[in-house]
């Protein structure tokens, strides 16, 4: 098995808050982008995380820049044996989970006209049924935490359609009522696990790379920054704060609910 850790918690001194201290995080998807993002502000605010990716080479270099006790560990979201694998490695090291985030996701573009039966079934296995495995196979060791949350990365595509993003919205628009059946379970087993979406706009992550391949990348941030009532496009910092808030025990009575990080978007 793949395992990473880095040399030392560099950032800690960044922030004495230690808003999520002694919880075990594990953040999928944080090779790059909003998990790499994330992984560092639940590292910074005292978590003891877990980052796990496909990309074990971009995995690596993240989490030593991160630096310990942070670890990385190769995980396809799409296997439920990966997911056994990472769970069982977490128990056994930590004896807890506290903190899930389903962030791992992929991005296309395509109308209901362009989109191939094959690629629908991909980002529906990415971008949602990672979720459900995640989720399902996490749940016996989040319940033992007693205060323990999953935060699930959707979309602002997961709340307003696009006109040629036709997969995408369906994955996101399912992680966003997943989640709120999740919570409402969890709330009635009362056992002690909340669960939320968050639905960031625009960010700038290389998700954005695939939309400016026939485009200058700025000329792209620029049409997509003129959208957004704020004037810009998001920071993965923005959504890293929103993730913050919602894996520590500040958000102990926030469960079921959609966190919309968009500038205004979709305010009107
Ligand atoms: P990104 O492409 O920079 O990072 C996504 C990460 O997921 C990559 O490291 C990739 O290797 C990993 N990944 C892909 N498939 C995987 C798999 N099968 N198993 C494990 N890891 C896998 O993208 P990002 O912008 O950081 O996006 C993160 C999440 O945020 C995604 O779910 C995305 O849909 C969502 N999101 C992004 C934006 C945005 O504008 N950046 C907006 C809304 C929602």
């Amino acid at each position: 098995m793949l395992r990473f850790s880095g040399p030392s918690r560099a950032s800690k001194k960044e922030n004495p808050l230690d808003r999520v201290k002694n919880k075990v995080a594990l953040v999928t998807g944080a090779a790059q982008g909003l998990g790499a993002a994330i992984a560092a502000k639940l590292a910074a605010e005292g978590a003891t995380v877990i980052a796990t990716d496909i990309n074990t080479d971009t995995l690596k270099a993240t989490v030593a820049a991160i630096g310990e006790p942070t670890t990385g560990l190769g995980h396809d979201v799409t296997s439920d044996a990966d997911w056994q694998r990472v769970l069982d490695t977490i128990d056994a090291q930590h004896g807890r989970l506290d903190i899930l985030v389903n962030n791992a996701g992929i991005a296309v573009m395509g109308n209901i006209v362009d989109e191939t039966p094959e690629r629908w079934r991909q980002v529906h296995a990415i971008d949602l049924d990672s979720v459900f495995i995640g989720c399902r196979a996490a749940l016996p060791l989040l319940e033992q935490s007693g205060a323990a949350s999953i935060v699930n990365v959707s979309s602002i595509s997961g709340v307003v359609a696009g006109h040629n993003t036709a997969a995408y919205n369906s994955a996101k628009a399912a992680v966003t009522h997943l989640s709120k059946s999740i919570a409402l379970h969890c709330a009635r087993a009362a056992n002690g696990v909340r669960c939320n979406s968050i639905h960031p706009a625009f960010v700038d992550t290389p998700i954005l790379d695939s939309l400016a391949s026939s485009v200058p990348r700025d000329a792209v941030v620029d049409k997509l920054a003129r959208q957004i009532p704020l004037g810009r496009i998001g920071s993965p910092d923005d959504v890293a704060w929103a993730v913050l808030y919602l894996a520590s025990d500040e958000s102990a009575f926030v469960t079921g609910t959609e966190l919309r990080i968009d500038g205004g978007l979709s305010a009107s």
